[in-house]
C-alpha cells in the first residue's frame, strides 16, 4: 500500500531524491566508492558542496547580492545561539517575535548574550495566531522571527519593514513560497523539514552584517570562519548535504519555488476547505495566519477519535498525530507531499462524516 507521509519532521522527501541517495550510497558518481566513505575534500564532494551552496542562493534569487550559503551542523537549535553571538553587540540588544515553541527557544538562547526584547507574543492563545502592530525598538541590533510555526500551524504572511538586520528561522517553510528573500539578512533552516534528511542546517547570511558584534566567537560558531572555509571548516555532514543538493536540483527541475508555491496553495486549500466544511472538525490556527505547510485541526467530538484514527490509518496515512502541546491532528504538507495524499486525507475525513 502507498504510504502518505504527513510527518512534521524529519519528513517526506521526493522519491527520486531517496532513490538517488540510495544509489550514491552504493556507488557515488561511478567511482566504485560509497558516498559514505569518501573524503569531504575529494573533488567529487567539493563539487557537491559548491553546487548546493550556489543552487540554494539561485533558488532564493540571492545570487550576486552579497549573500553566502552554508551547510552547518547542530540543527536550527544551534542557530538560536549562533545568531545572537554573531550579531548582538556587547551591551547591545535584540528584538524577537514570539510565535511558538521554536521562537521561545531562540529567545532563551539570545538572553544568554544580552538584552532580549520580546516585541510581541501569541502565547496568550497557545500561539494560534501571529501578532501584528508591534513596535520594534529602533536601536536593536537585529529582529528575529520564525516564518512558519511547525507545531502550531501558523505562518507569517507579511514581514515587517525594518531598518535593521532581519533574522528568520525558516526551518519549516524554506523553498515553499516566493518571498523577497533579499529583505532578510540571516536565514536558517534545519534540512529535515523541506530539504533533506536530518543532519545539516542551511544558513544564508548577508556578509555585510558580520564582524560587527565586537565579541570573541568560538571558531565553530563564527559565520565568518565558516564562510572563509567555504562551509568546510570541519568535516561537513556529507550525506545530508548530498541529499539536500538532490532536493535543490529537483526543486529547480520542477520550475523553482514559484511552482511549489502554487502546488502548496492548492494542497492547503484542499485541506482547509474540508476542515471548514466538515462539521466534525475545527482548525486550531487563526484563519488569516494558517500555515500552508502544517495544518493543525481537532475533532469537535473526541469520541470519534478511534473511528477517525482507524480510517486514516487504513488509508495508508502516516504521521498525522498532532504535537503534544496542541493535540488533535497535524497534517504537514511539505514540498514533496503530492496533492493526491491530501485528497486521501480529505476522503478519510468525509468517510468519517458519512459513517456517523
Ligand atoms: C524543527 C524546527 C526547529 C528545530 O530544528 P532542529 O534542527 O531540530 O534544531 C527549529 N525551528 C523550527 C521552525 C522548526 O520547525
Amino acid at each position: 500500500m502507498k504510504i502518505h507521509n504527513f510527518s512534521a519532521g524529519p519528513s517526506i522527501l521526493a522519491q527520486e531524491v531517496i532513490n538517488q541517495t540510495a544509489a550514491a550510497i552504493l556507488n557515488f558518481n561511478n567511482s566504485g566508492l560509497s558516498i559514505l566513505e569518501i573524503s569531504h575534500r575529494s573533488k567529487d564532494f567539493v563539487a557537491v558542496m559548491d553546487e548546493a551552496r550556489a543552487l540554494a542562493l539561485e533558488l532564493l534569487d540571492l545570487k550576486d547580492k552579497g549573500y553566502q550559503a552554508l551547510f552547518l551542523q547542530g540543527g536550527a537549535s544551534l542557530e538560536f545561539l549562533m545568531a545572537p553571538q554573531n550579531l548582538m553587540k556587547i551591551n547591545g540588544k535584540a528584538a524577537y517575535l514570539e510565535t511558538g515553541t521554536w521562537a521561545a527557544g531562540a529567545i532563551k538562547e539570545a538572553k544568554l548574550f544580552g538584552e532580549t526584547i520580546v516585541v510581541a507574543s501569541s502565547k496568550d492563545k497557545n500561539f494560534n495566531y501571529i501578532p501584528t502592530n508591534y513596535e520594534v525598538p529602533a536601536d536593536a541590533d537585529y529582529f528575529h522571527c520564525t516564518s512558519n510555526n511547525t507545531i502550531f500551524g501558523t505562518q507569517i504572511k507579511t514581514f515587517p519593514e525594518l531598518d535593521m538586520p532581519i533574522v528568520c528561522d525558516m526551518s519549516s517553510d524554506i523553498f515553499s513560497r516566493t518571498l523577497d528573500f533579499s529583505k532578510f539578512d540571516l536565514i536558517y533552516a534545519g534540512a529535515q523539514k523541506n530539504l533533506g534528511p536530518a543532519g545539516t542546517t542551511l544558513v544564508i547570511v548577508k556578509e555585510e552584517i558580520l564582524g560587527k558584534s565586537g565579541r570573541t566567537i568560538p571558531s565553530m560558531l563564527d559565520y565568518e570562519k565558516h564562510i572563509k572555509a567555504e562551509s568546510m571548516y570541519n568535516t561537513p555532514s556529507v550525506l545530508p548535504i548530498y541529499s539536500s543538493l538532490l532536493t535543490l536540483r529537483w526543486i529547480k527541475e520542477k520550475g523553482g519555488i514559484g511552482a511549489f508555491e502554487k502546488m502548496n496553495n492548492e494542497k492547503a486549500n484542499l485541506l482547509y476547505n474540508e476542515i471548514d466544511r466538515n462539521p466534525l472538525f475545527s482548525g486550531t490556527a487563526a484563519v488569516a495566519d494558517r500555515s500552508n505547510m502544517n495544518a493543525t485541526f481537532l475533532l469537535n467530538d473526541e469520541n470519534h477519535a478511534a473511528t477517525f484514527d482507524s480510517l486514516w490509518k487504513a488509508a495508508g496515512i502516516s504521521g498525522l498525530a498532532g504535537h503534544r502541546s496542541v493535540g488533535g491532528y497535524r497534517a504537514s504538507m511539505y514540498n514533496a507531499l503530492p496533492i493526491e495524499s491530501v485528497q486521501v486525507l480529505v476522503d478519510a475525513m468525509q468517510k468519517l462524516e458519512s459513517s456517523i
